[in-house]
């Protein structure tokens, strides 16, 4: 496919992912106000629970600390307490050494360049460009396992990623293209994971899919 054409098809999935978030997807908590302390807490609450349960957990975590300098302030007892909703006690230290981290080495501010955010405790790719794309509004792509399978899909037209190394790499440089080829790369993200977790699963409901006309996948596969 000629770049120009390539980029043409990126930005298509890019706005109808996009459309799809604005008008349909759930109201989670961390999308109606984004700040980088509001999204690295999501992106932490996220990391091994689904969205709809990490919904009541991380509203009520926002009610007791609000902002970071609230956080800080708190004994580390309150803190667990308030994160074992979540369950998984070493993910709770983590969390503990990311608040010190950040209230020891960069005064309370979450870092906004990913090098520094990929330095912090328990923060890897997916966490840090997730905070520069919500939060900071940089055109970043950012890699999980539900957008991992809709750029495979829609823009490879493989069923999944292939398991090579570098694989990671590769789909980060895709999610990159598609997200500067967009016209609001945060809403466009917030589609590919909210199309990832509703019908690009493993059996994918191509038929309902807003990225069905593009999708290298279904073409291939012939699906209606
Ligand atoms: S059309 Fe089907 S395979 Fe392609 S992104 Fe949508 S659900 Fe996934």
């Amino acid at each position: 496919m000629a770049g120009h054409e390539r980029r043409a098809k990126l930005k298509r999935i890019a706005e109808r992912a996009g459309k799809y978030a604005a008008v349909g997807h759930p109201k989670f908590p961390w999308r109606s106000k984004t700040t980088p302390y509001r999204t690295l807490v999501a992106e932490f609450f996220l990391q091994r629970t689904g969205a709809v349960q990490a919904c009541g957990p991380y509203r009520d975590f926002m009610d007791r600390y609000p902002s970071f300098r609230r956080l800080a302030a708190a004994p580390e007892s309150a803190v667990l307490a308030a994160l074992a909703p979540l369950g998984l006690r070493h993910r709770a230290q983590t969390f503990l050494r990311l608040v010190t981290c950040l209230a020891e080495e960069h005064s309370g501010r979450v870092p906004r360049d990913e090098p520094t955010l990929l330095a912090l405790p328990g923060v890897g790719h997916y966490t840090a460009r997730a905070v520069l794309c919500f939060a900071v509004g940089e055109p970043v792509g950012i890699v999980d396992v539900n957008t991992a399978r809709v750029l495979c899909r829609a823009v490879s037209g493989r069923r999944a990623a292939p398991p090579r190394p570098g694989t990671g790499r590769r789909l980060r440089v895709l999610a990159d293209e598609l997200a500067s080829a967009a016209s609001d790369a945060r809403m466009a993200q917030w589609g590919l994971l909210d199309i990832g977790r509703e019908m690009c699963t493993e059996e994918p409901e191509c038929a309902k899919c807003p990225l069905r006309r593009d999708c290298a996948y279904r073409a291939r596969k012939g699906k209606r």
